[in-house]
């Protein structure tokens, strides 16, 4: 690799990348796609950092600190913090897109470009079909099925996977040295590099999955439909709550669909037979699914928590 990309895995992706770079095959317009934190908005950056810096990625010119500090005035972010982007917003980008550069290479970068609905999507779209000048738009996404499909396929498409396990566990080793939350962590992270780093920064992220997989565990173990039901009014007003729910539930049922032959007294084992079990994991994949879908989500939430009942 010839730049210090500074991430986990993705290797062929970034093979690829530093290819076009070299061979100056830079389109106007890339689409990053994957699941929630595996890396790519911060490949996203990096990528944007190479192509602005005049010395081939030095990490040291005014260039180089002026992105790292989101400052760079040919370089617009639109980071993610869990806000729409209003078609005011795609207007006043627009305006700014357009702005004489000065000969310089103007960058976009937005960060879930689905956080567009489809109004301002259709307004951005003006800007992605005609872009002024030398201006890149580099967007990712989590949820490419909300994207308008005219919007992909003005971009060349990189698709990023969830990293193996093995390959997350020596960075984390590497970095924090031995330390007893890793196997969980990783169980927990499933997959995404940028959630087991903030699992290891942020020990009460730590403590919060641990609380609801006990949750989950002692609501599979008993009918109590008027408790499940007050979650699932908490889930249905806090969207990050639901996710973290989701994950650590689709971690309980595959950790019991493993140990259910192996261990003699498993509690769950006298309540569900396998075949249910696995009807379980089932549900709660469609359920989530539903829901990413913007199905009403109370109801979809409360159809799954009746199948727990016995
Ligand atoms: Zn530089």
């Amino acid at each position: 690799m010839k730049y210090k990309w500074d991430t986990i895995g993705h290797q062929k992706q970034l093979v690829q990348l530093e290819k076009e770079i070299q061979d100056k095959n830079i389109v106007h317009a890339y689409l990053f796609s994957g699941p929630k934190d595996v890396g790519k908005f911060r490949i996203a950056r990096m990528f944007a950092n190479i192509l602005q810096c005049p010395n081939d990625f030095c990490h040291n010119c005014d260039d180089c600190k002026l992105i790292q500090s989101g400052a760079h005035p040919d370089t617009i972010v639109m980071a993610d913090k869990g806000e729409t982007i209003k078609i005011d917003q795609v207007r006043e980008l627009i305006h700014k897109t357009n702005l004489t550069s000065q000969g310089k290479r103007r960058i976009i970068l937005i960060e879930n470009i689905e956080r567009m609905p489809i109004e301002a999507q259709n307004s951005f779209l003006k800007i992605l079909e005609e872009p002024p000048g030398d201006t890149v738009f580099i967007l990712t996404s989590t949820q490419v099925n909300q994207v308008l499909p005219t919007t992909k396929s003005r971009t060349r498409r990189y698709f990023f996977h969830n990293i193996e396990d093995s390959v997350i566990k020596q960075y984390l080793e590497e970095k924090y040295g031995s330390n007893s939350d890793i196997e969980e962590i990783i169980q927990i992270a499933q997959g995404r590099p940028g959630f087991a780093i903030n699992l290891m920064n942020k020990p009460v992220l730590l403590t919060e999955q641990r609380n609801v997989y006990n949750q989950i565990d002692f609501f599979l173990k008993k009918n109590d439909i008027a408790r499940k039901f007050m979650l699932v009014d908490e889930l249905d007003k806090d969207s990050k709550q639901m996710e973290v729910f989701f994950d650590a539930f689709s971690r309980y049922l595959r950790k019991q669909l493993y140990v259910y032959l192996s261990e003699k007294d498993n509690s769950l084992k006298s309540r569900y037979s396998l075949k249910e079990i696995v009807e379980l994991f089932e549900s709660l994949e469609k359920t989530r699914y539903l829901i990413d879908r913007n199905t009403n989500k109370k109801l979809a939430l409360e159809n799954f928590f009746l199948q727990t009942e016995k």
